[in-house]
């Protein structure tokens, strides 16, 4: 039985191994155009130059798994096209292609690995005093701004936003203006404005999902992820699983702390459905958010199980020293084909 996974991030890596560790007889291909595994929550790391975002992907995959160096082109009935022009034929496909951030010209994305380099080089040959512009004041740009101001205090740091940190509760949120205010970020509310007098600007505002799916001709929604079932199958293509940033999945939003658990669900689903089984109905609740604020501070807040902060929260050292424990946990979680998944509310 040939299963094709479309991407090698957080949601498509743990779905190829459980799939290899756990599967007989089945052919594992993962179709990803990088060599590397991107954590893409290191990427505002990778930039500020204190620590690497990717690795390579052979480390990740288990030996069984089969690595195609190319793009998803198409995905058909039982085929999917590739960009160098071949296509592999598949009898179950986990589609994981992730989000991508449509920065506009004269900028660039914080979430996406090769404009992350990018600013990353340019960050270094700046010289004393440049300023570097963070548009979105979400958890994205807030890490980016911090990691910046933090490892380069000689420049003049910026981060523009509406609301800073909009997703935390009230107490966790003045203490990451407190914390980037500390760190020399000025912020700035209100929109931002193409002509910003910047020397680097970092896009930092929420990812959306490509046109692969809506261009092969799976259901999709307004914002272009893949619809799903309760048991994270397309609701036009059953033979195709849609996980992670790249799937409208009720009652989650794009997290990797939602992509592993779907990723894996998904693989067991696969599993099921060749026993013979049903696929089974998927259900997570989130414990919380937390936010790096440089590398000796961060602020971890804590969920009710539908995702809506509660009161408690805390930060300084020991939330960096968690959030870091929750990077790692990640990667390992992808490595090892496993994800910890807490049941959802009812
Ligand atoms: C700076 C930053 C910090 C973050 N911090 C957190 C955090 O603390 N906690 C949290 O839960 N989330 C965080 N996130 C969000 C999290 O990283 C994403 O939600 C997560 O990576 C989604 O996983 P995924 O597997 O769906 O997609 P991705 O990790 O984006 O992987 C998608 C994969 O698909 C591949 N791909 C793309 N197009 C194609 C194609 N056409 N064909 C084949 N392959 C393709 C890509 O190359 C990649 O390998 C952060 C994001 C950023 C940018």
């Amino acid at each position: 039985m040939n299963i094709v996974i479309a991407g090698a991030g957080y949601a498509g890596t743990v779905a190829a191994n459980l799939l290899a560790r756990k599967g007989r007889g089945l052919k594992v291909t993962v179709v990803s155009p990088h060599s590397e595994f991107v954590e893409r929550v290191r990427l505002h790391q990778e930039i500020a130059g204190s620590g690497p975002a990717t690795r390579p992907l052979s480390e990740m995959l288990d030996s069984r798994v089969v690595h195609r160096k190319a793009a998803v082109e198409k995905v058909g009935d039982g085929v999917v096209e590739l960009s160098d022009g071949t296509s592999l034929d598949f009898d179950r496909m986990i589609y994981a292609v992730g989000s991508s951030a449509a920065a506009p010209e004269g900028t660039l994305a914080v979430g996406d690995v090769d404009q992350a380099r990018e600013a990353a080089r340019r960050l270094r040959a700046l010289e004393e005093g440049a300023t570097v512009t963070v548009v979105g004041a979400g958890l994205t740009g807030i890490e980016a701004a911090s990691e910046i101001a933090e490892q380069r205090p000689d420049l003049a740091v910026r981060l523009v936003g509406d609301e800073i940190g909009a997703s935390l509760g009230d107490a966790a949120r003045r203490r990451v203006v407190e914390v980037l205010s500390s760190l020399g970020v000025e912020v700035v509310r209100g929109t931002w404005t193409a002509v910003d007098n910047s020397d680097l600007t970092l896009w930092a505002v929420a990812a959306q999902a490509g046109d692969l799916a809506a261009r092969s001709g799976l259901d999709t929604d307004e914002t272009g992820r893949v619809r799903v079932d309760p048991q994270l199958r397309s609701t036009s293509h059953p033979n195709v699983y849609a996980v992670g940033d790249t799937a409208a999945v009720a009652g989650t939003r794009a997290s990797c702390q939602a992509a592993l658990p779907q990723g894996a669900h998904a693989a067991k689903n696969v599993l099921a459905e060749l026993r013979g089984d049903e696929p089974k109905p998927f259900s997570m609740s989130f414990v919380g958010q937390n936010v790096s604020l440089g590398r000796q501070n961060a602020v971890i807040q804590h969920a009710h199980r539908n995702d809506v902060p509660t009161r408690i929260w805390f930060g300084g050292r020991p939330g960096a020293y968690f959030k870091e424990q929750v990077c790692r946990f990640a990667a390992t979680s992808a490595r090892k084909g496993s994800a910890v998944t807490i049941p959802g509310p009812r």
